[in-house]
Parts: structure tokens; C-alpha cells; sequence
């Protein structure tokens, strides 16, 4: 396609969009003229960033519910706030989120900003987050680059540098100027991402329901498959970690991850992991117990994180003696109760890697009987 073409495309697609666009709740306010809600549109959007939006809805609705505005969220604990974000993982958005509450509420009085220079100027925030709240909630016309955005144009222009920045930076300025002829900046940036979110997919785009069909150089020459290229991947480094199970009268033992630590402000089963770390006096008591005592491994389950595959060996102890069971003192951890564990609420935020080793351990003792 060239690219001269795309201004006669872009009100198909804006007639696309407001037809087939999905009900989001954080997008009820924001058409039909009325402005969408700044707090509501930027944790959606933070939320969306390693999430699918369907999948992150019923998170969305639980942590408006538990933090309905940006002064609650700021005067939260942190604990608070991570336990609101359980389940989503990559924890650091979320700490993010509150760091940047306390901010808007101690330097803007409670009020957003509303340009894209001032949301980008915030600690944390990138061009993506500031691009998509200002053009959905304030009207500013600056065009979003994401995933949907890369994939649709990758499609339309058959670009096999598509990660390359100066692709990047070369779609942006057209998209720029295809924005003003738009009435609406936030139709126009929700509706490319909303195409490439139901239509022009990562496998097997539907191009018969596509708007853009009729110029996209990646249908008509029967290669939608082609484009964009897989992208560049750093081979992730796997890794071997043994969680320890400590068990006392139907409790189980965890710890808080600390600063620097993946998942760190999470709670977790002491593990030996290079990079994890399980407070020193955990460690010695357990090996204690374990000059008494030998563990059993009850099971294995994977988790990915930032090019680290690991592999979670669950091994379970069984705490008999008293003595033992005190020397994991409250400074080191909390006994949870099992059955509180498994059916929540947890009295404190559970790291997805803990959830995955609870979901097999309970597996295995429903075996065990
Ligand atoms: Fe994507 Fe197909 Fe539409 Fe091209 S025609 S933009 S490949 S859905």
C-alpha cells in the first residue's frame, strides 16, 4: 500500500470502530462526546500493558472497588495495593501506580494532568500510557504505538522492519498526520488498536471483516503471515529453584520478598534461588530441621520472568517439633492457614510463583488422601 492511501482509509476504519468496538468499562464515558475518566482510562491502561483486555476486566472492577479514587490509592499500603493487583503479576506496575497516585495527589492537587509533555514528564510513564490517556481523556492529538498499532501497519505497508525504531518513528508521523483530520483523538487511536485487538490478529487475521482490506499490501499479495517478522528474542536463562513447603498443623510457612527482589512486597515459600532472598535465619532453621529430617519432593511447575525460565521444585516439610516451629518467628514470616490460602482472601499479597507451587501442593495432598 502506499502511503498517500492511508488518509482515504482512515474513516472506513473510524466507521469500523464505532460499530464493532467492545463494551470496555473504563470506554463507556469516554464516547459519545463525553470525556472518559483520566484515573479509570490510565490503570486500565497500565493494566492492558501485559494483560489481555478481557482478562484484566474483573481485576479492573476489583481494584476500582477496593481504591474508587486516586486519594485512596495513595494513602493505601503497600500491601494493600499489591493484594488489589494479585493475580495480574508484573507487581512492579503496580507499585508504579501508587508511587505515581502519591504524586498527583501531593503535586497536582488530585487533579491529571491533561498534555502529553506534562503525563510524559512523570516519573515512570512512556510515550505509550501518556499518548493513550491524553487522546481519551483530554482530546490531545498524539497518535499511541503499540503491539496493535506495529502489527496493523507492519500488514498494510508489508514492512519486515517493523522494530526497528525508524519504522516506528516513520508510522507515527504518518499517523500524525492522518489524526488531524479526525475529529476524535481517542477514536482514532482506540480504533487502531481495536483492529488489530479483534481483526488483524497475531495469527490468522480475519481479512474478511477488515476495513483496510482493499489496500493492505500484506492481503493482496497473500501474506499476512509474514508480517510483522518474529520478533528478536533473547534466549532465557533457566534456572533451578527448590521451594520449601514448611507444614505445621494444616499452616504453611511464608515469607516477604524484599526490596530488590523479584516480586518483591509479595509473599512466598522460602526458596533457594539465586537472585531470591529468603531471610538468612529462614534458611539456617530450615536446614536445621533438615539435619533431623529429610523433605520430599511433592511436585514441579515453571514460571517465566525477564529472560529467566524457572523451574520451581516444591519440596515439603513437615514441622513436628515445637521448638522448630517457634524458631520461625514472626520476623521471618507468617504460619497461614492452608485452607485460608487456597480459598482467600490471603491476609497478604501471594507472588504468582507461590500461588503456582500452592495450586500443586494442594493437588498433591488431595492425592495424599
Ligand atoms: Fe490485517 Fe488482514 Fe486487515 Fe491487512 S487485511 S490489515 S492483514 S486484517
Amino acid at each position: 500500500m502506499e502511503k498517500k492511501q492511508l488518509k482515504n482509509l482512515i474513516p472506513k476504519l473510524m466507521k469500523w470502530f464505532e460499530i464493532n468496538q467492545r463494551s470496555l468499562p473504563w470506554r463507556v464515558t469516554g464516547l459519545k462526546g463525553k470525556k472518559a475518566n483520566p484515573y479509570h482510562v490510565w490503570i486500565a491502561e497500565i493494566m492492558s500493558q501485559q494483560t489481555q483486555m478481557v482478562t484484566l476486566i474483573p481485576y479492573y472492577h476489583r481494584f476500582l472497588s477496593t481504591f474508587p479514587t486516586l486519594e485512596r490509592l495513595a494513602n493505601a499500603t503497600e500491601a494493600e495495593v499489591l493484594q488489589a493487583w494479585t493475580g495480574l503479576g508484573y507487581y512492579s506496575r503496580a507499585r508504579n501506580v501508587q508511587k505515581l497516585a502519591q504524586i498527583i495527589v501531593s503535586d497536582y492537587k488530585s487533579q491529571f494532568p491533561q498534555t502529553y509533555a506534562e503525563w510524559l514528564a512523570l516519573p515512570g510513564v512512556g510515550p505509550y500510557t501518556a499518548a493513550a490517556v491524553v487522546s481519551q481523556c483530554f482530546g490531545e492529538k498524539v497518535p499511541v504505538w503499540d503491539g496493535n498499532v506495529l502489527r496493523v501497519t507492519s500488514r498494510l505497508f508489508c514492512r519486515d522492519d517493523a522494530y526497528l525504531s525508524d519504522f516506528k518513528l516513520e508510522m507515527l508521523e504518518l499517523l500524525q498526520q492522518g489524526m488531524e483530520f479526525e475529529k476524535s483523538a481517542s477514536t482514532f487511536n482506540q480504533a487502531w488498536m481495536e483492529l488489530g485487538a479483534l481483526v488483524c490478529t497475531p495469527k490468522n487475521p480475519s481479512c474478511g471483516r477488515c476495513p483496510l482490506q482493499i489496500s493492505c499490501g500484506a492481503f493482496l499479495n497473500a501474506k499476512t503471515n509474514f508480517y510483522p517478522p518474529p520478533k528478536p528474542r533473547k534466549k532465557a536463562l533457566e534456572i533451578l529453584a527448590k521451594v520449601w513447603v514448611l507444614e505445621h498443623q494444616n499452616k504453611l510457612f511464608l515469607t516477604e520478598r524484599k526490596r530488590g527482589d523479584w516480586f518483591s512486597g509479595m509473599w512466598d515459600f522460602p526458596s533457594e534461588l539465586g537472585g531470591v532472598k529468603t531471610p538468612k535465619k529462614t534458611m539456617q532453621a530450615i536446614k536445621t530441621v533438615l539435619q533431623k529430617k529429610q523433605s520430599s519432593i511433592f511436585g514441579k511447575t515453571k514460571h517465566s520472568i525477564t529472560h529467566h525460565k524457572i523451574i520451581l521444585e516444591g519440596h515439603k516439610l513437615h514441622i513436628q517439633n515445637r521448638k522448630d516451629f517457634l524458631a520461625l518467628d514472626k520476623e521471618q514470616g507468617q504460619w497461614i492457614d492452608l485452607e485460608k490460602l487456597i480459598q482467600g482472601p490471603t491476609p497478604v499479597p501471594l507472588s504468582t510463583t507461590a500461588r503456582k507451587i500452592l495450586k500443586i501442593f494442594f493437588n498433591f495432598k488431595n492425592e495424599e488422601f
